[in-house]
């Protein structure tokens, strides 16, 4: 028969529980990352001359609106 010390009779179900945890906790970070929609990572913009709205994916103060070319600042990130 196996000798198992009351504190390892207890303490080892403790860790592996707070181990699964953790490895669920880690694995939906991950997988919330993954599934983070593209356009999320994007600032978006609203042009202050013909009121197009369009986003930015690199990380610039001013972006140049599409329509009409002009510079304008974000609204949101
Ligand atoms: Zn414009």
């Amino acid at each position: 028969m196996i000798e198992v010390s009351i504190s390892t009779y207890f303490l080892a179900p403790l860790m592996l529980h707070l181990a699964l945890v953790g490895l669920l906790y880690a694995w939906e970070t991950v997988s919330l990352v993954a599934r983070r929609p593209h356009h999320a990572l994007s600032r978006l913009y609203r042009c202050s001359v013909c009121d197009h709205v369009y986003a930015e994916e690199r990380d610039v103060p001013l972006a140049r609106c599409g329509r009409c070319g002009s510079l304008n600042e974000a609204i949101r990130r």
